[in-house]
């Protein structure tokens, strides 16, 4: 067999430029004004038009360059043929460069799922929440995270105007985690993280058997984890079903990935 990248630093390396663009679409959505919200199974169960077109490009873009790989969207849309401007070709030349680890480097593009939340924390993202909002691409191989993308739109964004906006991470158990500065919760403060819109007794009595120094209600999968590897809080928890796979292939491949 020829040499060249590893069929799964390949795809890491394109779904790191397609979840930049699904982020672009998603601050592009919010700017025109126009959110279109539908409600899905309720209230705090929300699609906009931020949700669909992210998902489009995403999953369009990926099933392009890689036709073999089976590709899970949060959302359900109907088949139609998504337009030219959602499709993203490129890819990061830096993780193309880096070596893949052993124990992945055979894996072909047909063993590999690919979990989309083309927008993860939509209530917060229709409340102007913005850095609770994030893009995830998560790669999975035999039912397990081998590979996570996380694109945070709205990073900067308290910064006000001339900033710029987004941020990309990634990451790969085996080979790190880029694109932020792992840290921990200084001393041993206990801080929990958990949801804001999706709370009920259980949640919170679970919380409160923790006994926390201090809560942080936020919305957002991926934008818990953020706060969990770079020292903001020192555990997510969560005693409810809701969080799907699509929440959290990509966010537990980079927790394995800082250990
Ligand atoms: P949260 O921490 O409430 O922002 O939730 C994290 C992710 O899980 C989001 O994508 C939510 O849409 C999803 N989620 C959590 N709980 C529920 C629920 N009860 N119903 C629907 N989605 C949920
Ligand atoms: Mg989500
Ligand atoms: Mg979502």
């Amino acid at each position: 067999m020829s040499g060249g990248p590893a069929v799964v630093m390949r795809l890491v390396a394109s779904a790191f430029s397609v979840a930049e663009k699904a982020g672009s679409i998603v601050r592009t959505v919010l700017h025109s004004g126009e959110l279109g919200i539908v409600e899905k199974t309720g209230a705090n169960d929300l699609q906009t038009l931020a949700d669909r077109l992210a998902q489009q490009s995403i999953c369009a873009s990926l099933s392009r360059s890689f036709p073999k790989i089976t590709i899970i969207g949060e959302e359900e849309l109907p088949a139609e043929e998504v337009t030219e401007d959602l499709i993203e070709t490129g890819h990061s030349e830096e993780i193309l460069q880096k070596t893949c680890p052993a124990e992945y480097s055979r894996l072909k593009e047909e063993e590999l799922v690919v979990w989309v939340d083309p927008l993860d924390g939509t209530k917060e993202y229709t409340e102007g929440l913005l850095d609770n909002v994030t893009v995830l691409i998560g790669i999975a191989y035999g039912g397990r995270a081998v590979a996570g993308v996380i694109n945070q739109p709205f990073y900067n964004y308290q910064l006000g105007s001339g900033a710029v906006l987004g941020r990309t991470m990634w990451g790969m158990p085996g080979l790190g985690a880029f694109g932020f500065q792992l840290q921990e919760v200084p001393g041993d403060r206990r801080i929990v993280t958990t949801t804001r819109s999706h709370s009920n007794k259980l949640v919170t009595d679970c919380v409160d058997a923790m006994e926390p120094h201090e809560v942080i209600r936020v919305g957002g999968a991926g934008n818990k984890i953020i706060q969990l590897v770079e020292g903001k809080a020192s555990a997510y928890v969560f005693a409810s079903p809701g969080c799907k796979k699509w929440d959290t292939c990509a966010p537990e491949a980079i927790l394995h990935a800082v250990g």
